[in-house]
């Protein structure tokens, strides 16, 4: 049996049989694993507030031969995010990055530069940054380090500059012209002009200054409907943590219309 010790965020706890927990969690060296804390529902001394979701912490691991689980020695926390937890909209943000962090299953040569964006744009909510611009910001990179990065220019189709009124292909994952898209295989959703260079900076930006980018109201939900929209068709399934951050947003928003109609 060999032990070692790894930086690691946690993405998911269950309860394990009547004792233990199962905990899926991201690594720079090996991607998303699953291991099992044996006795940790008990054990407070050694897993001391480290088995919560989005927490960074550090995890001594065994493995024995032959076993698909690794085994949860013990943890130490690193960094809890509290600031982000109390607030419902930046932990609605950091849920879905993690989930995609989580999902992106390699290349293997990108698990440290996954791991290091999850806990850089964790770090940002956790200052303050604005979730609302740092969410599609930071899911155009994830998805570009899982190389599903969507392909901007030029036009899929007839490989040109496209030409406005520009869309978008979900099933191609990149931007046609108004006239390429016509009779295009869906579903193909419209990607304004602003958004599409937008994105185009964002793709472009070295990720030390991707929170410096801000997303107007308008282009945040284009590219967040085709976020959505984009990984559902590649995933087959709806992201769990989408629902979350839609209410949380939809609250905020309700919030705003009743304020502006002078709604108590
Ligand atoms: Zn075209």
């Amino acid at each position: 049996m060999t032990s070692r010790q790894t930086p690691a965020i946690v993405l998911l706890v269950r309860d394990y049989g009547e004792a233990d927990r199962l905990v899926t969690f991201l690594t720079p060296s090996r991607g998303r694993l699953t291991g099992i804390a044996k006795h940790a529902r008990k054990s407070r001394r050694r897993f001391p507030h480290v088995l919560e979701p989005l927490s960074r912490v550090n995890f001594f691991l065994s493995h024995r031969p032959g076993a698909e689980l690794e085994f949860i020695q013990k943890g130490e926390l690193v960094d809890s995010f509290p600031a982000l937890r109390r607030d419902l909209k930046r932990l609605g943000a950091a849920a879905v990055l993690a989930e995609l962090a989580g999902l992106l299953a390699g290349p293997p040569e990108a698990y440290a530069q996954i791991f290091a964006t999850l806990e850089e744009v964790l770090g940002l909510l956790e200052g303050g940054g604005p979730p609302d611009s740092l969410l599609p910001a930071f899911l155009l990179r994830f998805l570009s380090l899982g190389g599903y990065g969507p392909r901007l220019s030029p036009c899929l189709h007839c490989g040109l500059e496209p030409a406005p009124p520009l869309h978008f292909s979900i099933p191609r994952g990149g931007v046609l012209c108004g006239a390429c898209s016509r009779g295009a295989l869906g579903p193909v959703l419209p990607l304004g002009l602003g958004t599409w260079k937008l994105l185009r900076l964002a793709q472009g930006l070295p990720r030390d200054r991707l929170s410096r980018l801000r997303f107007p109201a308008l282009q945040r939900e284009q590219s967040l409907n085709i976020f959505k929209a984009f990984l559902r068709h590649h995933l087959g399934r709806e992201m769990k943590s989408w629902s979350f951050w839609e209410k949380v947003e939809g609250r905020e928003e309700a919030g705003r219309q009743a304020h502006r109609e002078g709604a108590p």
